[in-house]
């Protein structure tokens, strides 16, 4: 049974990975974060995810990746750049086979602590085009994990098929629709909450909530 059972949240204090956290409260006996701290363009986002994990009484862990910045320059780790997202294309926040190493380092942690579920909030149906955020990569890493470490992960992916709208829709059935719209940072420019409603993230956030809202109010009405 997962109720006695420990899992490790990947954790960055936004929309997804907040649902993610609530989502494992209910599943599992002990819940742990992990934040990745790689030099983003805004620090408020740690802060943001170390709080949200004391006020839910969860572990924090906090592990420095700043070496991604070595490998890939761009938006997210060089302060000097703007955001660009061309329809079709990948945004230039893109850190090539990142989701890969924060789930392989997300592992080791687990292991270490005792924990073999490890939760993500990556998803397949608005991946923005990266390829380690599809199911298939993330089943295939979790056989190369388990082999690996010798150690029997399974690794959940509660978003995985979810638009923005249907993630909002499960922050709701959880009970933490408020909780999450006004505490976790999205918001390329580090606005927590609604956000400045202008980035590319803000937008499709916004999008997601009034459509899960509208669906909601139909819904209550009819
Ligand atoms: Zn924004």
């Amino acid at each position: 049974m997962l109720q006695h059972e420990k899992s490790v949240v990947v954790f960055s204090g936004g929309q997804d990975s907040t649902t993610c956290l609530f989502w494992a409260l209910k599943q599992f006996r002990e819940v742990e974060v992990v934040t990745f701290d790689y030099g983003q363009r805004n620090k408020q986002e740690i802060e943001c995810a170390r709080g949200i994990a004391e006020e839910l009484g969860v572990k924090f862990h906090l592990l420095d990746m700043s070496l991604l910045a070595q490998l890939s320059p761009n938006a997210m780790t060089r302060h000097d750049m703007d955001i660009v997202h061309e329809d079709g294309e990948l945004p230039n926040t893109f850190v090539e086979g990142r989701n890969h190493l924060f789930l392989s380092f997300a592992a080791v942690l687990a292991k270490g602590v005792g924990a073999r579920h490890i939760i993500t909030g990556v998803c397949e149906t608005d991946f923005s085009g990266y390829p380690d955020c599809r199911d298939a990569f993330v089943k295939s890493l979790n056989v190369t994990l388990n082999l690996a470490m010798d150690h029997n992960f399974v690794i959940h992916t509660p978003l995985m098929w979810l638009d923005k709208a249907a993630t909002w829709q499960l922050a709701d059935e959880l009970g933490a629709f408020d909780y999450i719209r006004e505490r976790t940072l999205t918001c390329y420019n580090g606005v927590i909450g609604d956000g400045c409603g202008e980035c590319p993230s803000c937008k499709l956030r916004l999008a997601g909530m009034n459509a899960y809202l509208d669906k909601r109010a139909k819904g209550e009405s009819s």
